[in-house]
C-alpha cells in the first residue's frame, strides 16, 4: 500500500466519524507496511476535548505494541495535525506525518504556525501535506453543508461528482441487519451487487460470547479459501477436507458449517468494535458459506454473516484485503 491508500483508510475512519456527526477527521498509524493504529474524531461522543483523530491512533497503536514511543512509525490523518496532536507525534516519537487537507485554522505545519520546524522541539517528524487533499478537504465541506442544511431545515446538497479515477476506485460492502442484506458498492456509492444473507439469531450486539452480530465500521482482515471447491468445510479457519453434504450433516447435526470461503472481519472503531471484549476480529465474526438449505433473509447465525455458496464466491473475488465493510442496524 502506498501513501494514497493508507490515506483512503484514513477517510474511511473519517466516514465513521461523520456518520456520528463529529466533523470527519480519520487517522491511522502504520509502522513496516502494517496498520498498527487507527481513531477518529470523537469529542463530541467522548465529551473530551482531547478526542482527535491522531490521538485515537496514537493511543490504539501504543497500547497494541505496549510502548508510548512509536519510533519509525508513519501517522497519516486526513487533516493537518493542530498544536494538541502536534504535541503527541513529537511525544510519541513518530517518524513521519502525512495528511490531506490543510486546516486554516488550527493547522500547526505551517497554515497558523510551523511547530514542526521549530528547532529547539527537540523531536523533528518529516511531514508531508497534501496528500488526497481535494477528497479530504471535500469531506470535509460536505459534512459542514449537510450540517448547514440540517439546521435549517433543507435537504443536504448533493455532493459534486467524485473526481478520483476509477481505476483506484476501491469497492466497499454495506451489510443491512434489518433488511439481511448485503450489498456490494463502488467508491461513488453505486450499487454494483445485492445479495440475501443470516445474521445473528440474537440481533445486533458487539460483546463477546453474546451470538450477536457487531455493527460499525470494519475491514476484511484476511481472505481464506481462495480457488477451494464450493462447500469446502473450514474448521478455525481451515479446509478439514471435507466437502459438505446432506449426508455429512446428518453425520455432525450440531456442527456450525463455515462453507466454501471466509471473509475475517476486523473492527475499526476502538471501543466499540475493536480491542477489549468487543472486539470482532477476536470474536472470530466472518462472511462466510452456508448450507444451500440454510433459510437467507433471516436472523438465524450465531454472530456471523452467512452467505449462499455462489454469492460468497462471486463476492469473495471482488473484493480485496482491508475493504471496509459497514455493519448496520
Ligand atoms: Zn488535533
Amino acid at each position: 500500500m502506498n501513501d494514497e491508500d493508507y490515506m483512503r483508510e484514513a477517510l474511511a475512519l473519517a466516514q465513521a466519524a461523520a456518520s456520528r456527526g463529529e466533523v470527519p477527521v480519520g487517522a491511522l498509524v502504520v509502522r513496516d507496511g502494517e496498520i498498527i493504529g487507527r481513531g477518529f474524531n470523537a469529542p463530541i461522543g467522548e465529551s473530551d476535548p482531547t478526542a482527535h483523530a491522531e490521538i485515537a491512533a496514537l493511543r490504539d497503536a501504543a497500547r497494541r505494541v505496549g510502548n508510548y514511543r512509536l519510533p519509525g512509525a508513519t501517522l497519516y490523518v486526513t487533516l493537518e495535525p493542530c498544536a494538541m496532536c502536534a504535541g503527541a507525534i513529537m511525544h510519541a516519537r513518530i517518524a513521519r506525518v502525512v495528511y490531506g487537507a490543510r486546516d486554516a485554522k488550527t493547522g500547526v505545519h505551517g497554515s497558523v504556525l510551523d511547530l514542526f520546524a521549530v528547532e529547539k522541539l527537540n523531536h523533528h517528524a518529516v511531514v508531508e501535506g497534501g496528500v488526497l487533499a481535494e477528497e479530504c478537504s471535500h469531506s470535509l465541506s460536505a459534512f459542514f453543508a449537510a450540517r448547514r442544511a440540517a439546521k435549517k431545515g433543507r435537504p443536504a446538497p448533493v455532493a459534486p461528482a467524485d473526481s478520483s479515477p476509477a481505476s483506484a476506485a476501491p469497492v466497499h460492502i454495506d451489510i443491512s441487519l434489518a433488511a439481511q442484506t448485503l450489498s456490494l458498492l463502488d467508491a461513488g456509492g453505486t450499487l454494483l451487487a445485492r445479495y440475501p444473507v443470516s445474521t445473528a439469531a440474537n440481533g445486533p450486539g458487539e460483546c463477546a460470547d453474546s451470538g450477536c452480530t457487531p455493527r460499525g465500521l470494519h475491514l476484511v482482515r484476511a481472505r481464506i479459501g481462495a480457488g477451494l471447491p464450493a462447500n469446502t468445510v473450514f474448521r478455525a479457519r481451515r479446509p478439514t477436507g471435507e466437502i459438505y453434504s446432506p449426508e455429512l450433516a446428518r453425520q455432525f447435526p450440531e456442527r456450525d458449517w463455515i462453507l466454501t470461503r471466509i471473509l475475517w472481519l476486523s473492527g475499526c472503531e476502538p471501543g466499540r468494535n475493536r480491542g477489549g471484549k468487543v472486539d470482532t476480529m477476536r470474536r472470530y465474526i466472518y462472511i462466510h458459506g452456508t448450507p444451500d438449505a440454510v433459510p437467507l433473509g433471516v436472523p438465524g447465525s450465531h454472530g456471523c454473516i452467512r452467505m449462499r455458496n455462489a454469492d460468497i464466491v462471486e463476492l469473495f473475488d471482488r473484493v480485496a484485503p482491508y475493504t471496509r465493510v459497514l455493519i448496520r442496524d
